[in-house]
């Protein structure tokens, strides 16, 4: 093969999951988006799913799916958040990798690190997890087998190359300089750095077990041209950049996913031009994978590899264990002292972990470092529980020892996602990304106790009371546990308030003598009311986690708020098996900020909704008495009345059938007037987008009717985003007839 080419991206971003709700909450910097993984999606990984392509007088030619074209890895922590909240570019990355089999012999997805881990700092125990969870993930979403593994930040060393061969992984991509030596024979070797090393072909590195493994290096300074010299500004500039640095063998770059589209606006376009270009085979060049060229070109050289580095601290993986100079976050002035306490307690809190899973879990599993090591089967949901405790729990177990062996391999989960690289990488321990690996270690200590554990928490704070805060109001470690960590745990108190309140706001309380249920992906809370006895309704909550049996019942009586203060709510409780009773008032839970947040979101929503529904009844009857226009009139009579029910008018002048012309036309002069500066004019537009999206997926669409309401929506003055419709016209190819009306009306050549 020669002149081969294989773009990769690396997707990923650090795990933001509430620990015990399951749910990422809302994050303040991505407003107007509700979190980053939301605004990111948005920004990058959707439109690199359907790029588009578009001709000299800029309509789409194309819609292409870059994924399909390129080498990618994402994170198990992001595709099961995106399978969840963004499922149909879920689906395109699915289906890019099994175009690319078909195509290739070998699929785009590589594995990636389940939680980021920087493997060189994990022990022997934690690099098996990762990589073997990491492969169950991977197994379970792309029905195959992994053959490459992202290593987190590259970071590599013999050990971590030893669990990946291990585990069936043939190879990994790192940058230039982390080869120090190549050999022909294994034997002679000869010293390389990032400008002398040939980065045209694989290397074999001899590992002392004997298992093969392969390493790809990728073209340092192209990968860093992508990232920082504009290259994506121009999709031209970039393929001939490209094809310039070609030669026989393979070239290839590595870049992170979010640069096209999120760090770099329309970036994917750029991309998708030049992968248009390289698969049409412009200057004799080959889109290829790295699996497909390994096939055709195994390795025959050696490469012997730096041990402990990275691709993105210049002093081996100190990055993300003491204060090496590397980080970025915009604060010149800060150090980064506070790395090495927060790796020693988060280190030395899992190490008591592991102590405790085994010495617990001993009784409990038939063999417990099996049965975590298969735990990944479960998260990925292709293993169902019975099945998991049945090949790998003790044999008849009482119902309580379950329950406790379901939390030690949860609490192990937790402890392995405090690791997670993205809490040293940045400038500040008080930032969100430690804080979260905070939370996690936090989520893991308390299922430490509740499995018997000695409480590892004073440990743990006295530690990080020797990290220090560049912001002097945030003190120390163990203040930024205890001020912003600790707050986020979640009781049966905190639960059982946040799901009566959010079955309040939704209006999904039960009424007589029904039961109804507040899920989040991480717990779900079953609320059963009976009718109102002197002023409060008895009743039970059930509380149960994502991969536990057991629930935790209780008996409550609620008192509903009496004003329209929804925290003026109240419930008492006492456990299912006996105990104290606990009242509390909602509004002296003291959720943080965030949990408050969510709860206004998702009533943002449903107060939305409805008052949308109420005012789309009130305007067809007003839209009825519309009456003609008259002479020299300008506007409807009380116009500025009519203003509120401006969406309501103009949806169903869209979307009904027309009205007499003379009527019509005072009509649309209004709704045009009123749409100028209407502060509802964007949510409206975001509405219409979606409606006529799904119209157009619809199994038999009406793309005439559509493509009418197209024109029509543009006549009024309105222009929505018809990407999503786009999209979904675009399964329909072909176009003819009348789907291609509807192309046309919708911006495609056709
Ligand atoms: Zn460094």
């Amino acid at each position: 093969m020669d002149r081969a080419l294989c773009i990769h991206g690396h997707f990923y971003q650090p795990p933001r999951e509430d620990p015990w709700l399951g749910l990422i909450l809302p994050e303040g910097s991505a407003a107007p988006s509700r979190h980053w993984n939301e605004r990111i999606c948005r920004e990058s990984y959707a439109p690199m799913a359907r790029a588009r392509r578009l001709d000299g007088s800029g309509r789409i030619v194309e819609l292409l799916n870059c994924y399909e074209w390129m080498s990618f890895n994402a994170g198990p922590t992001l595709l099961a958040w995106m399978a969840r909240s963004a499922p149909d570019t879920y689906a395109r990355l699915l289906e890019a990798d099994r175009e690319s089999v078909k195509r290739l012999g070998h699929g785009n997805a590589l594995a990636q690190i389940y939680h980021h881990v920087i493997m060189p700092l994990a022990s022997d125990l934690d690099k098996e997890l990762e990589v073997a969870w990491a492969v169950d993930d991977f197994r379970a979403r792309f029905g195959r087998d992994p053959e490459g593994m992202w290593l987190s930040e590259t970071a590599v060393d013999t050990p971590t190359l030893e669990a990946l061969a291990a585990a069936g992984i043939r190879f990994t991509i790192l940058a230039p300089s982390q080869a120090t030596a190549v050999s022909d024979d294994g034997e002679n070797w000869q010293g390389v750095d990032a400008g002398s090393l040939d980065i045209r072909r694989p290397y074999k590195v001899l590992l002392p077990s004997g298992r093969p493994m392969a390493v790809f290096f990728y073209h340092g300074p192209l990968s860093q041209a992508v990232a920082f010299e504009r290259l994506l500004a121009d999709g031209e500039q970039f393929f001939r950049r490209l094809s310039g640095a070609a030669g026989e063998g393979l070239l290839s770059l590595a870049t992170d996913g979010e640069t096209y589209g999120h760090h770099f606006t329309f970036g994917e376009m750029a991309l998708a031009y030049v992968l248009d270009q390289a698969r049409s085979g412009r200057d004799g060049l080959t889109l290829t994978n790295y699996a497909t060229f390994l096939e055709t070109d195994p390795p025959k050289r050696f490469v012997r590899i730096r041990e402990a580095s990275a691709w993105s601290c210049a002093h081996g993986v100190e990055r993300w264990r003491s204060d090496c100079g590397c980080t970025n976050g915009g604060h010149p002035g800060y150090n980064q002292k506070w790395r090495a306490p927060l790796r020693e307690a988060l280190d030395r809190l899992k190490s008591r972990l592991d102590a405790h899973f085994f010495a617990a879990g001993n009784p409990l599993f038939s063999d417990p470092r099996r049965a975590l090591a298969a735990y990944g089967k479960v998260m990925a949901a292709s293993m169902a529980p019975a099945a998991f405790e049945a090949a790998h729990f003790a044999p008849k177990l009482p119902e309580a020892a379950r329950g406790t062996a379901w939390k030690l391999l949860s609490m192990q989960a937790w402890g392995l996602a405090s690791f997670a690289s993205c809490a040293w990488f940045f400038d500040e321990i008080s930032r969100l990304e430690p804080v979260n690996g905070l939370t996690f270690a936090l989520r893991a200590a308390e299922l430490a106790r509740a499995t018997g554990m000695a409480d590892p928490e004073p440990e743990v704070t006295d530690i990080l009371a020797k990290a220090r805060s560049n912001d002097p109001e945030m003190g120390s470690g163990r203040d930024i546990w205890e001020n912003m960590v600790r707050p986020r745990r979640e009781t049966p108190k905190t639960l059982v308030t946040q799901a009566l309140l959010t079955l309040g706001l939704e209006e999904r309380l039960p009424t007589g003598d029904g039961s109804a249920e507040a899920r989040w992906p991480g717990v779900a809370v079953t609320v059963r009311l009976d009718d109102p006895e002197g002023g409060a309704r008895p009743g039970t909550a059930s509380l149960r986690y994502h991969l536990e049996t057991a629930t935790e019942d209780f008996a409550i009586s609620f008192r509903q708020a009496a004003t329209a203060d929804p925290f003026d709510g109240c419930v008492t409780m006492v456990a299912a098996g006996g105990g104290a009773e606990e009242g509390v008032c909602f509004r002296d839970v003291g959720l943080p900020v965030n949990k408050r947040q969510a709860l206004a979101d998702a009533f943002a929503r449903h107060a939305e909704d409805a008052f949308f529904a109420a005012m789309l009844a009130q305007a067809a009857t007003a839209r009825k008495l519309v009456t003609e226009l008259q002479e020299a009139q300008n506007t409807l009579n009380l116009a500025p009345l009519w203003l509120h029910l401006w969406p309501g008018l103009l949806w169903h002048e869209v979307f009904a059938l027309p009205l007499p012309a003379k009527r019509e036309a005072l009509l649309r002069l209004f709704l045009i007037e009123a749409g100028r500066n209407s502060p509802v004019k964007a949510a409206l537009e975001a509405r219409l987008a979606a409606e006529t999206a799904r119209r157009a997926a619809e199994p038999d669409p009406d793309c005439r009717n559509l493509a009418r309401l197209v024109a029509r929506t543009a006549d009024l003055d309105l222009h929505p985003d018809w990407w999503a419709a786009q999209n979904a016209l675009w399964e329909r190819r072909p176009f003819a007839g009348s789907t291609a009306i509807l192309a046309g009306a919708l911006g495609f050549a056709v």
